[in-house]
């Protein structure tokens, strides 16, 4: 079934099946939380170098598939994109919670970012909503 979910999506963002595409995607649906980096390569062993891993995830952001998430670290996470996602067009104005016990970080879909009211002249063109805190399975 996931592999199913897998090939539908790469073929849906016209990215062609390949190995690290397949095994890099089917982490992230089984995961259901937000992975750095160092999370998606510690999964995959010594299976992929680092480029690939690197590359991976660049062409599943280009094409709507994953998000990133900033961090306190200067660091960054990616997450699995809704369905409106799509390429070079991202719908994903949610906010992430970071839990400071366990570390996860979540993407609450539900939960919209207010509109914010900028100064003449400015305009935003993404607005990044971290909550940090204690999440439920830590209480
Ligand atoms: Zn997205
Ligand atoms: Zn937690
Ligand atoms: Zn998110």
């Amino acid at each position: 079934m996931a592999e199913e979910r897998v090939t539908s999506i790469l073929k849906k963002s016209q990215l062609s099946v390949t190995d690290s595409r397949r095994v890099i995607l089917d982490i992230f649906l089984q995961s259901g939380n937000a992975l750095a980096h160092h999370d998606i390569e510690a999964r995959t062993g010594e299976k992929y170098d680092r480029v690939t891993v690197y590359r991976t995830l660049q062409s599943f952001m280009e094409k709507g598939i994953i998000h990133t998430i900033p961090t306190t670290d200067n660091s960054v996470k990616y997450a699995l994109c809704r369905d409106e996602c799509e390429e070079g067009h991202h719908h994903d104005n949610h906010i992430h919670f970071i839990c400071e016990s366990c570390g996860t970080t979540t993407c609450m879909e539900e939960i919209i970012v207010p509109l914010i009211q900028l100064p003449k002249g400015y305009r935003a063109s993404q607005i990044n909503m971290v909550v940090n805190g204690m999440c439920n399975k830590c209480k």
